[in-house]
């Protein structure tokens, strides 16, 4: 059968940054959910490993591609791949993205272009890239993974807020630009969510996050991979440019 046969039958979705954290547990609710799932990590091999024999155990096909986020010629490569070993793509979830914190006046350049790069360039180039895809069939979901603090400005992340709160107008700026095609992208901005991210926080940032969150609870990751999964369902096709917080009502 022909890639392009394959994926008649089951939407192909992409996930970057799939190893761990946020993307591996989207990658896992989105093979649930029955979607044939490729994951892109940065050098997580065992982990990304991991998660495409966790799809095929629930019976979908997976692939893993080690592809940087932060370079224009791995993006292409990797939608070139998984175009070859799955067929088109439905579904992106921009998810791969990376923090260098610390206070403006000393960050270096380097630390804010580098944040940039890999949050927006990436997630413009891949969304770029997997549109002629949706574009020809007239339909497809791209869900961009922003952060509370692109909507609201983090001490300490003026290069990571800077790059989410690029993302969100990236979101809403594509959103306008192909729904008439019948292809929808959103942006979900999550909270605090433990994962190998949040952990390296000290403990003093970690308890004033937990003050402001109404919930009383740092998120999970699967609080994340339900609002992905509901976004590319049938259900979400009359939402579009949209950001759905997901923090534990820690902006209220
Ligand atoms: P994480 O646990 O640090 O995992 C990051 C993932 O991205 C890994 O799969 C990693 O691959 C991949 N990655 C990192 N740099 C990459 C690069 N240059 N090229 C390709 N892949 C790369 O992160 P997370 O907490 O799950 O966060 C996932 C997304 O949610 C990020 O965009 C983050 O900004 C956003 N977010 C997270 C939180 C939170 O509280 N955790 C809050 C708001 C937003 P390897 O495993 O190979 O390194």
């Amino acid at each position: 059968m022909s890639a392009e046969e394959k994926s008649a039958e089951v939407k192909n979705a992409l996930i970057t940054g799939g190893s761990r954290g946020i993307g591996a547990a989207c990658a896992l609710s989105l093979a649930k959910a029955g979607f044939n799932i490729a994951i892109s990590y940065l050098g997580s091999d065992g982990k990304a490993e991991a998660v495409v024999q966790s799809c095929r155990k629930i019976g979908v096909e997976a692939i893993a591609v080690q592809a940087d986020i932060s370079s224009e010629e791995d993006c292409l490569k990797l939608v070139k791949q998984v175009r070859e070993e799955l067929g088109s793509i439905y579904l992106l979830v921009n998810n791969a993205g990376i923090t260098r914190d610390g206070l403006a006046m000393r960050m270096k350049t380097e630390q804010f272009t580098d944040v940039i790069t890999a949050n927006l360039n990436g997630t413009f180039i891949m969304s770029r890239e997997v549109l002629t895809d949706m574009v020809k069939s007239r339909g497809g979901r791209i869900i961009n993974m922003a952060s509370v603090a692109g909507i609201y400005g983090n001490a300490g992340q003026a290069n990571y807020a800077a790059s989410k709160a690029g993302v969100i107008g990236l979101t809403r700026s594509l959103a306008k630009e192909v729904g008439s095609r019948g292809i929808t992208v959103n942006a979900i901005a999550p909270g605090f969510i433990e994962t190998d991210m949040t952990d390296v926080l000290p403990d003093k940032v970690k308890e004033a996050a937990l003050k402001k969150i109404v919930l009383k609870r740092f998120g999970k990751v699967d609080d994340i991979a339900a609002a992905a999964v509901f976004l590319a369902s049938a259900e979400a096709a009359y939402i579009t440019g949209q950001v759905l917080e997901i923090s534990g009502g820690l902006s209220l």
